[in-house]
């Protein structure tokens, strides 16, 4: 009973926490709501972002604020009834996306991210999910001079700060590499480490299968029904000694009963798949910067994935962005039919500070936190789940783990 943890949340994060654990002899029993791998780790953009050193900050320029305000962009949506609610926590994003505080964000997030794909290797290796695994990189489009010049000179930084491997490509050699481009574009810069996943719930469920071929236990209940049960706990009808609140976007409604109350934020995202006209195709993820949303290449057709919605957590989908975006991605591709009537829809867990929060949750004893992954939590579950373990194990840790301790808020 001592070694025994009850992980709730089985979307990527929960998925690889529980099985890192019980691949050190814990009795492991992960609990969801839904099927497993349904939250955001069904619908993102199956990066797996080797290049993500420089986590998302708040926009700092009146230009850029003046143009979100806006309401009509592709990345950024918001419903104004929400920002009440939402101001405590984007004033701190704002705040911590000053240069100075960035900087710390950068060298926490940029530790995390340098173990990714040795990470997902370590699960994935030997096994179906290796099917999944495309080392393809993916490539962002420019089409203004200025913007392309400031990208470059981040990605060099990249390069020399954390060995990120990049290829600065002209107008004509993206119409080379992606031939079905229907415009032509300046240039693209193609991160080349990154992995793209043909299928992101695939990977979730592959991972699982690993878990429960080594004895783990996938139960569904109800989170929100955690209790005390003698010096362990309970929930969805499962005890565990040691609980694990990997929630996702729902981790505060658990931490907030247990007196912790981190100041996390939803960022919303959409996507749609649609088949290609003829023999087109896409080779690779894209992501148009003017345009602001991603095109990636999945076995269910090209996924097109929006940007950040701002909104009450209770709100009705509202896929206002992918109503922009299509005409653009139209221009951009020869897109045929969408594959599915609705729109799927999810939400990026989010930090003011722009770090995950993993470790021990503070004022309970045997309870853990690993939430708050941002656009990143499908690159960095493995990661965490190992972090996590070690830490639980009483393990050595394989990265400092103080970035991103929960009493940190
Ligand atoms: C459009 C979009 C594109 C993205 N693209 C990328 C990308 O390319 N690369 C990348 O790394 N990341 C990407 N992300 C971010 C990534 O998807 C998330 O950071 C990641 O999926 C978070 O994983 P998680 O396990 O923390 O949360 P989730 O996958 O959301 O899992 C949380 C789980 O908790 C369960 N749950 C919630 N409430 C309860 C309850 N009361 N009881 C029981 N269970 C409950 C849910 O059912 C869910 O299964 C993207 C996100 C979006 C929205």
């Amino acid at each position: 009973m001592a070694n025994s943890a009850l992980v709730l949340g089985a979307g990527m994060v929960g998925v690889s926490v529980a099985l890192h654990l019980r691949r050190r002899g814990w009795d492991v029993v992960l609990l969801d709501r839904d099927g497993p791998g349904e939250g955001a780790s069904f619908g993102n953009g199956g990066l797996i972002q080797r290049e993500a050193v420089f986590p998302h900050p708040f926009p700092r320029e009146f230009s850029e604020l003046r143009r979100m305000a806006s309401n009509r962009t592709v990345e950024v949506a918001y419903h104004p009834g929400a920002l009440p609610g939402l101001a405590a926590p984007l004033l701190r994003y704002w705040w911590h996306s000053e240069p100075r505080r960035y900087a710390a964000a950068v060298a926490g997030h940029a530790a995390l991210i340098a173990t990714c794909l040795d990470e997902h290797m370590a699960l994935a290796q030997g096994t179906e999910a290796m099917a999944l695994m495309r080392p393809i990189g993916w490539m962002r489009l420019y089409n203004d001079q200025a913007k392309l010049d400031a990208a470059l000179a981040q990605a060099e930084a990249a390069r020399q700060g954390y060995g990120i491997n990049y290829t600065l490509l002209d107008g004509a050699a993206l119409a080379a590499a992606e031939p079905h481009l229907k415009v032509s574009r300046l240039g693209a810069i193609h991160f080349t480490d990154p992995v793209s996943v043909s299928d992101p719930h695939a990977l979730t469920l592959s991972y699982l299968r690993r878990f429960e071929e080594a004895g783990g236990r996938f139960a569904r209940g109800d989170a929100t029904t955690l209790e005390r049960a003698g010096s362990g706990w309970r929930a969805g009808g499962e005890e565990a000694a040691h609980v694990v609140v990997a929630l996702g976007a729902a981790a505060g409604k658990v931490t907030q009963k247990l007196g912790y109350a981190p100041p996390l934020f939803g960022k919303r995202g959409y996507h749609r798949h649609f088949a290609l006209s003829g023999n087109a195709v896409l080779n690779r993820p894209i992501l148009d910067v003017g345009s602001g949303f991603l095109l990636a290449p999945m076995r269910a057709g090209v996924r097109l994935t929006t940007g950040a919605e701002f909104t009450r957590d209770v709100a009705p989908p509202t896929p206002v962005q992918l109503a922009r975006a299509e005409p653009i991605a139209r221009n951009l591709l020869p897109l045929a039919d969408a594959v599915e009537e609705t729109p799927w829809m999810g939400v990026r867990p989010c930090t003011p500070d722009m770090l995950p929060v993993i470790g021990k949750l503070p004022g309970q004893a045997n309870a853990w936190c690993a939430f708050g992954h941002a656009h990143q939590g499908f690159t960095l579950g493995p990661s965490t789940g190992r972090l996590l373990a070690e830490m639980m194990t009483g393990e050595a840790p394989f990265l400092d783990p103080s970035p991103y301790s929960p009493a940190r808020f």
